[in-house]
């Protein structure tokens, strides 16, 4: 396995939200801190990247692999600049190769529907923006210019605009308790439907929230995984050449350790010097048969993979619950308008 590069620890250190790590051509040169979502021009002047395994070039845009953490030149993997927004996971040629059964496939998120009801929904001028939380435009634009297209087939079709005005104008105003005094001076209180509606659309808002959080958490959970498996991969790197047990302590190192000290640790294989640990710190100097942590490699490998298909559950029933939510979150919005 090669060397850790400045990209892959960047990379872990970046949000999981694939947003963060596409680098348009057009991007503004940064100010002051180098941005985590992209490679680091200084210090891999001589590192080639993507499939055409050439050095970095600013004017191209790029986006990293959510598994190798390597960068690929959209153009070089034919993803049209126009849909680099939409991108939620990506997953490079070669590692789905290297992993057929896996089932590593590039994911998408929702696009705006102002796109989708583009008449060209392909063509590169229709909008191509993910849709914002809670909504399904990118932006209140879109969504101003979609109802707008709409209300004009509407009236083409016949309809009658004012009419159409009129029925909605109002809509809000229609919550509010209505108390009816029953002959026997019981109060009956009626819930307009309004009102559950929007209590309903809360309600549904909130559980969408919550979700955004456990997936963040999910999020930082794989990322931490990721971590782990570099460091094994180099522990076992390091362990085969100099013919010792290896171990490193460092695999213990809690999820909060990780956040803090990640990218150190990596950066210590990164040092010629790792055949010397001075201080002996971190490596056991035992034999490879070494009897405290013989076979640690696959173990830790095992224990992780379980870890990590956990999280993926966890993640994939999320998603089967957000699907849910958003539906319902449709349905209610298209019984409202169709009352
Ligand atoms: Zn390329
Ligand atoms: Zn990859
Ligand atoms: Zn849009
Ligand atoms: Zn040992």
């Amino acid at each position: 396995s090669a060397a850790p590069s400045r990209a892959v620890s960047n990379a872990a250190t970046a949000s999981r939200s694939r947003s963060t790590s596409v680098l348009p051509a057009t991007a503004p040169e940064p100010t002051e801190e180098p941005d985590p979502g992209q490679p680091d021009k200084e210090d891999d002047k001589d590192k080639l990247y993507c499939v055409c395994e050439t050095k970095y070039d600013e004017d191209k845009s790029m986006i990293a692999c959510d598994k190798c953490d390597e960068w690929y030149h959209t153009q070089c993997i034919n993803i049209p600049d126009h849909q680099v927004d939409l991108i939620d996971q990506f997953f490079c040629p070669p590692c789905i190769a290297k992993n057929p059964n896996a089932d590593l496939k590039t994911t998408y998120k929702t696009r705006c529907l102002y796109g989708l009801d583009h008449p060209d929904p392909t063509s590169p001028k229709s909008c191509h923006k993910p849709a914002r939380a809670f909504s399904k435009y990118c932006s209140d634009e879109c969504g101003v210019s979609n109802l707008r297209k709409r209300i004009d087939v509407f009236a083409k079709k016949g309809g009658d605009k004012d009419e159409l005005w009129q029925a909605v104008k109002n809509a809000e105003k229609r919550q509010g308790l209505v108390k009816c005094v029953k002959d026997d001076h019981s109060v009956q209180v009626i819930t307009p439907t309004q009102g559950v509606k929007h209590k309903e659309m809360n309600r549904l808002d909130r559980l969408l929230d919550d979700i955004q959080k456990m997936r963040e958490e999910l999020d930082r959970g794989l990322d931490i995984i990721l971590w782990r498996e570099k460091l094994i991969s180099l522990a076992s790197g390091r362990a085969e050449k100099l013919s010792t047990c290896g171990w490193d302590q460092r695999l213990c190192f809690s999820d909060e350790d990780w956040a803090e000290y990640g990218e150190g640790v990596l950066d210590t294989y990164e040092d010629q010097a790792m055949e010397v640990d001075e201080e002996g710190e971190w490596w056991c100097p035992g034999n490879p048969d070494c009897e405290r942590h013989c076979g640690w490699q696959s173990l830790r490998l095992k224990e992780l993979d379980k870890e990590k298909g956990r999280k993926e559950d966890a993640l994939a029933r999320l998603t089967s619950k957000e699907r849910e939510i958003r539906k319902r979150i449709e349905d209610t919005i298209s019984d409202s308008i169709n009352r």
